[in-house]
């Protein structure tokens, strides 16, 4: 295999472009992505860059070493896919030609219906995004409302509501991160909102958002409405894949892959964009930073392994959120009671500063949560993937 194509130049194309020098490639690689820059960090945006940090802090000190000798095509997108002839069409016409392909074109933020550009109006990908947002900030708007009480919708609102603004977030489900953590640990996180001074508006959605030129507030999914000057949609995103129409690759949730994170011969996937067979899981989509890393090095080995040495990409996933004085750590695929899940609190209590409960079902445990106990949830992480039963891990923790 000479030239390796990679399309997305964000965190898991950089992570494969790293493990395929790690590994011994020494043939061009070339990373394309529609951003005018190369490798950042994304967590800062909604946290300490939205929050006046210098901009610097989301470098990628691994992005700017040249010894790599990596082929940066940054400000340049792809357009189409020719699976059989092995080429890449980009926007500019170009045709790059591969011998080996890494899909890595992650995820955009999806719009409210009707969706129309006006100004006061955000969603948050990008630096560019972050530095917009932010400047609007600066402006000193008084209230903000945050559309969305998942992951962006509860760290912008923090970071908002600790930068002086009024906020207001709009969430249909029953607490924050419901779909994710559950009803109680939810509940726990609006609480933190709450304290904090921010106003939930738990139960109903947005379905419009008002003002011709310029934002004046939202209309709830129950006819009320909220006045804003300035507004962050943040419902979540869709896979990057609009570009492999008419290749003939699997597309479905993202772009499928099998357990070893190959697509098709000579082409892998890896993070955000991706869905893969999880031998622990079963099919699985992940839109966090480790997944990112990790799964865009499996990608990058894939590419250079034979079908019979390829290993399959297992982790046990795990990610973070920063919301107030708070750091959640969530360790594997936790079980909601709707799906049978049980929940124990197995270090200090919900309400105290810091505490770790445990997700369950069928006997095993299917995920563990900190809650500013980063030292403990290490610990459960590493006990997931050794397959902890419940009664044993419950027991052990007892004092
Ligand atoms: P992306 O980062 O989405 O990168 C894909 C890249 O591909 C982009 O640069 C895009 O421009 C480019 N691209 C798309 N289409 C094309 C095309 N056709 N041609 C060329 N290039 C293309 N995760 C955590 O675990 N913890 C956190 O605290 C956390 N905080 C976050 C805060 C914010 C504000 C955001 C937005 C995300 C956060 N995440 C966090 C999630 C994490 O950043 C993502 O999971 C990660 O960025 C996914 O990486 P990726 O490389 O798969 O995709
Ligand atoms: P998200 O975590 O999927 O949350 C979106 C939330 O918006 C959901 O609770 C959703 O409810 C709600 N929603 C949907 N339609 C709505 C409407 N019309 N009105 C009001 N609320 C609505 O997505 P996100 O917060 O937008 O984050 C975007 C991406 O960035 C995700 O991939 C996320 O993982 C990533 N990110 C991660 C982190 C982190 O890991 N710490 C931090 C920031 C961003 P339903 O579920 O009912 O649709």
């Amino acid at each position: 295999m000479r030239d390796i194509v990679i399309v997305g130049a964000s965190i898991a194309g950089f992570s494969a472009a790293a493990e395929l020098r790690a590994r011994g490639h020494d043939g061009p690689i070339h990373l394309v992505g529609e951003e005018p820059v190369r490798t950042y960090e994304r967590p800062p945006l909604s946290k300490g860059v939205l929050g006046g940090e210098d901009p610097s802090t989301t470098e990628w000190a691994a992005a700017r070493d040249d010894d790599l000798d990596l082929d940066w095509l940054v400000g340049e997108r792809a357009v189409g896919l020719d699976v059989g002839g092995r080429t890449v069409e980009l926007a500019a016409g170009e045709s790059l030609p591969y011998d080996g392909l890494v899909i890595a074109t992650g995820a955009s933020p999806r719009r409210l219906p009707g969706h129309r550009d006006r100004a006061g109006l955000h969603v948050l990908r990008s630096l560019d995004d972050c530095l917009g947002l932010r400047a609007d900030l600066d402006a000193g708007p008084e209230r903000v409302v945050v559309v969305g009480a998942g992951f962006i919708g509860g760290e912008v609102a923090a970071t908002c509501r600790h930068r002086g603004h009024e906020v207001t977030v709009v969430e249909p489900l029953s607490q924050p991160l419901e779909r994710v953590l559950g009803p109680t640990i939810g509940a726990a996180v609006a609480d933190v909102h709450r304290a904090a001074g921010v106003d939930l508006r738990l139960g109903t959605g947005v379905d419009a958002v008002l003002g011709d030129d310029h934002v004046e507030g939202v209309r709830t999914t129950d006819g009320a409405v909220i006045e804003a000057d300035l507004v962050v949609v943040g419902i979540g995103v869709v896979p990057n894949t609009a570009w492999l129409d008419g290749s003939g690759l699997p597309v479905e949730d993202g772009v499928r892959c099998d357990a070893t994170t190959l697509v098709a011969p000579g082409i892998t996937a890896a993070g955000d964009v991706a869905s893969w067979d999880s031998p622990r899981y079963g099919r699985l989509r992940i839109e966090h930073w480790d997944n990112a890393v990790d799964m865009g090095r499996a990608a990058g080995r894939r590419l250079l392994a034979s079908d019979g040495e390829a290993e399959a990409y297992d982790p046990v996933p795990w990610f973070w959120s920063d919301q107030h004085d708070v750091r959640v750590q969530v360790a594997g695929r936790p079980t909601l009671p709707d799906q049978g899940g049980q929940l124990a609190v197995v270090d200090g209590a919900i309400g105290e500063e810091r505490f770790v409960a445990l997700y369950g079902s069928d006997g095993r445990v299917t995920g563990a949560l900190g809650w500013n106990w980063p030292a403990k949830t290490v610990r459960y992480r590493m006990a997931l993937e050794q397959g902890l039963g419940w009664d044993e891990a419950v027991a052990a923790a007892s004092p």
